[in-house]
């Protein structure tokens, strides 16, 4: 993007700006035609219980099924489905379909979306998500919505009180990435969140480093005096798994015990083991 620096009238003829400017262009357009004729999917990550290894629900993630580069990393294009609105009908979408999912698999497990600034900035948003609940017949206690800190950071008011009528459905909301902002320990404070999920920059220096252990100590510390369920993102070890579960995190995520997987894997999963959705 060339944004006026002061140089800013330059910067548009630097051969590298209009190139990344051309392929973002170019992504977008893209990004259009696959919402058009549906060329995502949704994957799904378990969420696990540290004590039992039991698992409590699934995180959808989108992916997109490109012709010749093929599964795109949302990391690659939320960032810009959010910037040009299209995160709106891509989010819609990806709701539905983990409703439409969810509602194969038992009743004890729940399913987690994750929901952009753009979304819950929609008024009718609230409406929208009690709409694909109904149609899909999917109970709202088993639908979890994940939000950044970044969500919040803007139009605190209105995305706040959203969030209400949301949670007043039964709804769960779970506060993502805890950590990698600058306040969301003040965020705490003015939201009842369900759940904390503990970002994984946190995790990876388990074992190397004492102050991250003593982090996530205290972050979890922080989360059971408000009564908030605590997950752990990126558990990749068993030195890490066992090292949250002695700090007293209820749940974890991570490869260690799943990388996402696609419906039809989730759907062998949960028909294999009946009686305990029990993997690994
Ligand atoms: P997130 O919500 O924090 O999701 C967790 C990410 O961590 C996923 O990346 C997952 O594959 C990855 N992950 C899980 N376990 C491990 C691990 O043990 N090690 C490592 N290194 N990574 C792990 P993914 O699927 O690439 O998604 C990236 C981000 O894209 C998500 O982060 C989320 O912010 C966003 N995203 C994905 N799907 C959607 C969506 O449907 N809507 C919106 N708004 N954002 C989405
Ligand atoms: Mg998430
Ligand atoms: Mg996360
Ligand atoms: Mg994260």
């Amino acid at each position: 993007q060339a944004k006026s620096d002061g140089r800013g009238t330059f910067r548009v003829f630097e051969p590298q700006m209009d190139e990344s400017a051309r392929a973002r262009l170019n992504l977008e357009r893209e990004l259009r035609e696959a919402l058009t004729n549906e060329r995502f999917e949704v994957h799904y990550q378990p969420l696990v219980k540290l004590s039992s290894n039991d698992v409590t629900g699934v995180e959808a993630l989108v992916r997109w099924r490109h012709a010749e580069r093929g599964l795109v990393s949302p990391a690659v294009f939320i960032p810009i489905a959010e910037e040009t609105g299209l995160i709106v009908p891509l989010g819609e979408w990806v709701l539905r379909r983990a409703c439409e999912d969810a509602k194969r698999w038992p009743a004890h497990v729940g399913v987690a979306v994750n929901v952009s600034a753009h979304q819950l900035r929609q008024r009718n948003f609230a409406t929208m998500v009690f709409s694909i609940l109904s149609e899909s017949g999917l109970d709202p206690s088993r639908l979890e919505l994940e939000i950044t800190e970044s969500v919040l950071l803007e139009e605190t008011d209105a995305n706040l009180e959203t969030l209400h009528v949301l949670r007043s459905f039964g709804i769960r909301i779970a506060m993502d990435d805890f950590g990698t902002g600058y306040s969301s320990i003040s965020y705490l404070r003015r939201f009842p969140f369900d759940k904390i999920k503990i970002d994984r920059s946190f995790v990876r220096e388990i074992g190397e480093k004492p102050e991250a252990a003593a982090i996530i100590r205290a972050i979890i510390g922080l989360g059971q005096s408000l009564n908030m369920t605590t997950l752990v993102e990126g558990i990749e070890t068993d030195i890490q798994r066992n090292a949250v579960l002695s700090e007293g995190a209820h749940e974890m995520q991570g490869f260690l015990f799943s990388p996402p997987r696609p419906a039809q894997e989730v759907d062998a999963l949960f028909k294999v083991e009946h009686s305990k959705n029990k993997v690994a």
